[in-house]
């Protein structure tokens, strides 16, 4: 039995006898309000027979909302209840439409030295059935003049550790009935080398990778994998898919610590390092957790690193935080009931 939520429609058609049969049963399952727990007794436009046939090769297997935390600034954040595990999602509105952030693992085994998720190890893989019903709650629950348009593979987790299933994903968030356009969904990773070749040959979304430093020495205090995998070989990986796929962008994120990899010569060698890569760096400071013993720099550096790699020509955003009184920011998703402070 396969998840329903993580059908393709070309999958759904196999199945179903058609193309148009299984179109309406996308759109019957994604208009939904709540996940249903089954199939419908009968849907006129795909009928008893085929219907039958999905429920013998399918199942819904609707998550439980364990906590809904909404913050001051309408950033929401779900705990959501899994089979043997919890994960985190984030939906993020903007004037016109939301962004779904969306958890990959539960825990994550990349041991980020600032990052809450690694503070918990890891727990199991998520299937892509359950990165769809992230998707899904948050995606209901958005206010109606600010739909869910982007999804980011930013919550809980490495995702090129748990690529087969993020693909299938990104697949069906980009397929119809959803339709997201490719360059709205991204995947962020921590620079898992061979998953991001991977990522970016086998997919037109967007990728985003999180460098966080400027030298392999700091990086290496900061993301341990470094070792293994040095900028210079990442920023190959985008050099690579620059010359391979001309108009395709890639997004930078670059956590900001006090006195670690914030100053004018970090900004300097960014913009060295980035030259012929058609990139975006988001600039985040870093959002502090217990645990972590690393310090955001003041807004004013954070506005200089920026106006410092903006004037030498490259796009650089600051990407203030949302929802901290909630700790649903970047790098803040780690269940505070598995830390133990509300156990
Ligand atoms: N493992 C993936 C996706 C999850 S982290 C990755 O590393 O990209 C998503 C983003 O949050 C990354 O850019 C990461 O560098 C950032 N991040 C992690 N912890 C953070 C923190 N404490 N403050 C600010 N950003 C953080």
């Amino acid at each position: 039995m396969r998840p329903l939520l993580a059908m393709t429609v070309a999958e759904l058609a196999v199945v179903l006898g058609s193309r148009s049969r299984a179109l309406a049963l996308g759109r019957w399952l994604w208009s939904r309000a709540t996940l249903p727990a089954a199939l419908p007794e009968t849907l006129p436009a795909v009928g008893a027979r085929a219907l039958a046939a999905l429920a013998a090769a399918a199942v819904l297997e609707p998550p439980t909302v364990a906590r809904r935390e909404r913050a001051a600034d309408g950033t929401t954040k779900y705990a959501l209840a899994l089979p043997g595990a919890e994960v985190e999602t984030v939906r993020i509105p903007g004037p016109r439409r939301s962004t779904v952030c969306v958890s990959s693992q539960a825990g994550c085994t990349r041991a980020c030295a600032f990052c809450a998720t690694a503070t918990l190890g890891f727990r199991r893989q998520l299937h892509a059935g359950e990165m769809l019903a992230q998707v899904f709650v948050a995606r209901a629950g958005a206010d109606a003049q600010a739909p869910v348009r982007n999804v980011v593979f930013m919550g809980m987790g490495e995702p090129m550790d748990n690529l087969d299933a993020v693909l299938r994903a990104v697949a069906v968030l980009t397929g119809p009935p959803l339709q997201l356009r490719a360059e709205r969904v991204t995947v962020s990773t921590s620079g898992v080398l061979p998953g991001m070749r991977r990522f970016l040959a086998a997919s037109p979304a967007s990728l985003a990778l999180s460098l966080n430093a400027t030298t392999d020495e700091t990086r290496r205090r900061l993301m341990p994998q470094t070792r293994t995998w040095p900028i210079a070989a990442l920023l190959g990986a985008l050099r690579d898919d620059a010359a391979r796929t001309p108009g395709r962008v890639h997004f930078v994120e670059y956590v900001l610590f006090a006195g670690v990899n914030d100053g004018d010569d970090d900004a300097d060698r960014l913009v060295a390092l980035l030259a012929g890569i058609p990139a975006r760096v988001n600039l985040i400071a870093h959002n502090p957790h217990p645990g972590s013993t690393l310090v955001p720099p003041s807004p004013a550096r954070v506005l200089a690193f920026q106006r410092r790699v903006a004037g030498a020509g490259v796009r650089c955003l600051v990407r203030w935080p949302r929802g901290r009184d909630i700790a649903a920011a970047c790098g803040q998703l780690a269940l505070a009931s598995s830390r133990g402070v509300r156990a």
